[in-house]
């Protein structure tokens, strides 16, 4: 399983933490999982790589 997946609807994707639904805004760099797509609230201090 990649760690760079994430739900898509037709909303487009939403955050890759698991149990929310939010729509994704932000791609950050997680220190265990790399890359991962989150919404606003879930960037949580990590590093911001790109906007989704
Ligand atoms: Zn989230």
């Amino acid at each position: 399983m990649s760690v760079f997946e994430w739900i898509s609807t037709s909303d487009g994707p939403t955050c890759g933490c698991l149990g929310c639904t939010d729509p994704a805004a932000k791609v950050i760099d997680h220190p265990e999982y790399g890359e991962r797509v989150v919404c606003e609230d879930d960037v949580n201090g990590h590093e911001v790589v790109r906007d989704v």
